[in-house]
């Protein structure tokens, strides 16, 4: 890294956004074009949608490559080019996972090698996006604290696919560690809780997008299992300006940090509680599991951060609550 580049402003960055047609990736070229820098984004749109960034194709500071982040020469060129990388491109949702392993795992331990070496070959910042699926269900077996980054993961067997996810993101995590330990690349990791917002869809299982739509239809709201679980909701906003923050803050090279937002809520209340913000007349259901997500499958009991070093680092912690989560996707699928 040039000793300058602290010092650079943000409208003559180059930003880097794999995944930037998805769902939180089209959040950060939003949010950098907004700013003036130049954006690439690498997405081989295979959950990206280019809807997601229409918004910017006359902009001639953006640039979308149609691509996948395996093509090796190709992101080496892309990388040269930027002043910082955000790796957002990853197989992701459950529903996905339990469907496709093996592209899961091929598109998250092989794309995010190639991101790192390319990182590394010209020396660029990097943001890897992993999970807090990494946790697995540490959560049931701590007492139900929060979750810690330097607290001990439970990942369930091998035969157990939905575990597939969690260890192709640990072992990206352990990489971009090495990478910043050995070869002194500049990496940050941020493991993402349960994120939400506008053009997040239905479509891979998420939970919220898929209460909203069929409680504005009027149709059965499924909840899987006994809907006791829980999950703790972040507005994509929140994502966002925690990542940036993340990104502009020294201390954060080399550190795995929780963003989240702690506010938890089982399934059974979400799903009463968007049936009554939608004023909808849909029936909740329940479903086994098994019937869901099909054999070979186990959920977690409860998901929440402890996000004491987000709020140490970078002074944020997040500001949309519940209910403008639920707002916010409301207003998307009405519009
Ligand atoms: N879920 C549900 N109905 C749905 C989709 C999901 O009850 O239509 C449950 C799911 O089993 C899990 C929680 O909601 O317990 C969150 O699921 P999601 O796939 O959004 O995220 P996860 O936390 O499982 O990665």
């Amino acid at each position: 890294m040039k000793p300058s580049e602290g010092a650079q402003k943000t409208k003559d960055k180059t930003i880097l956004v794999t995944g930037g047609a998805g769902f939180i990736g089209s959040h950060l070229v939003d949010r950098f074009l907004g700013e003036g820098c130049r954006v690439i984004a690498v997405d081989d749109l295979s959950t990206g949608r280019l809807e997601n960034i229409a918004q910017h194709k006359d902009n001639h500071r953006f640039q979308c490559i149609v691509d996948s982040i395996l093509n090796e020469s190709l992101m080496d060129e892309v990388v040269a080019q930027c002043d910082e990388v955000y790796h957002l491109a990853a197989a992701v949702g459950v529903k996905l996972i339990m469907n496709r392993p093996v592209e899961t795992l091929e598109t998250n331990v092989r794309g995010t090698e190639v991101v790192l070496r390319c990182a590394n070959r010209h020396k660029k910042k990097v943001l890897i996006t992993s999970t807090s699926e990494v946790y697995g269900k540490a959560m049931d077996d701590n007492g139900g604290a929060p979750l810690r980054e330097d607290g001990n993961s439970l990942i369930g067997p091998t035969s157990r696919r939905r575990w597939a996810y969690a260890c192709s993101k640990a072992l990206d995590e352990f990489l971009a560690l090495a990478y910043h330990e050995e070869k002194k690349l500049p990496v940050i990791v941020v493991r993402l809780f349960n994120t939400v917002g506008p053009r997040q869809t239905g479509q891979y299982g998420m939970v919220v997008p898929n209460f909203v739509q069929k409680a504005l239809l009027n149709k059965p709201i499924i909840v899987y299992g006994d809907g006791s679980q829980s999950r703790s909701f972040t507005h994509v906003a929140d994502v966002v300006e925690a990542m940036v923050r993340l990104m502009g803050e020294p201390r954060a090279l080399g550190q795995v940090i929780n963003v989240g937002n702690p506010q938890e809520i089982t399934i059974r209340e979400l799903a009463e509680l968007v049936k009554e913000m939608t004023g909808s007349q849909s029936e909740i259901e329940y479903l086994p599991y098994e019937r869901a997500y099909g054999p070979g499958f186990e959920d977690m009991r409860r998901r929440c951060p402890d996000i004491s070093k987000l709020k140490e680092l970078t002074g944020f912690s997040p500001r949309v609550d519940l209910r403008g989560i639920i707002e916010s996707v409301i207003a998307h699928f009405q519009s």
